[in-house]
């Protein structure tokens, strides 16, 4: 990263972490704060990961390729709770299709809890949000899910069986969904909230099975802390957002 790119990449961590505090000065405590978080972030992401992208190659990625939703997916406690309530919504439609997705979700939970990236990329077990070849939770999907973008779908189905491949992905996606999440989660740790990013699955299946979780979450209750990935890059990030805020 040039000298430029750096300081273009912090400017554009503190304008949303700025916008990220202000959403949540003003609707702390309330209901719809999940909401307005998502919305920011999801926008954000997209706009700027365009912008960021012009003059790349077309992304191979479309709607229905389900080739790399057997990765470990990442995920903050705004997104997961979002997940969790269009799945209670949509709950009813589910299951006048025959599917129980909170069943799905536990079953892909509990055979996937432990495994590493690649244990879960080579054993094939898709996100059970795949539905029919596509994703039942696009619009809600999270920052993670759309931040991964490849070139080049030969390479990825070549990686998904086992070949000694890698897909080209997309780095501009890739640091627009590191900067946005990095400063939701610096903002939701200064707001005294659960901050730390967990498995999205874990989290997700303990956010719907428990009512009051998103509750409680308001209420500044590490919800999750037991979920948490990786203690390491937790502090790290904590040193780094203390010291931009410092600035
Ligand atoms: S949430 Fe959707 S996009 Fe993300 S891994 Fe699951 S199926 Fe794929």
């Amino acid at each position: 990263m040039t000298g430029d790119e750096e300081s273009g990449a912090q400017a554009f961590f503190l304008a949303l972490r700025d916008s990220f505090d202000r959403i949540l000065a003003a609707g702390r405590g309330d209901p719809r704060l999940v909401d307005a978080l998502t919305a920011q972030a999801f926008e954000c992401f997209e706009r700027n990961a365009e912008i960021q992208s012009e003059g790349q190659p077309d992304p191979a990625c479309s709607r229905g390729c389900d080739t790399c939703c057997c990765l470990h997916v990442s995920a903050t406690a705004p997104e997961i709770f979002l997940a969790a309530r269009f799945l209670r919504l949509t709950a009813p439609a589910f299951t006048r299709h025959g599917v129980d997705m909170a069943s799905k979700l536990t079953g892909a939970h509990e055979a996937t809890a432990g495994k590493s990236q690649q244990e879960r990329f080579s054993s094939c077990l898709l996100c059970p949000f795949i539905i029919g070849g596509a994703c039942a939770i696009y619009s809600v999907r999270t920052l993670a899910c759309r931040g991964h973008v490849s070139f080049d779908k030969e390479a990825c189905l070549a990686a998904a069986a086992g070949e000694d491949a890698e897909a080209p992905l997309s780095a501009a996606h890739r640091a627009v969904r590191s900067l946005v999440q990095s400063a939701l989660q610096a903002s939701l740790r200064d707001a005294g909230l659960d901050w730390g990013a967990c498995e999205f699955l874990a989290g997700l299946d303990r956010a719907l099975h428990d009512e009051n979780c998103e509750a409680r979450w308001l209420r500044g209750e590490p919800v999750f802390a037991d979920l948490h990935e990786d203690d390491a890059t937790a502090r790290d990030m904590a040193q780094t957002f203390d010291a931009l805020r410092s600035h």
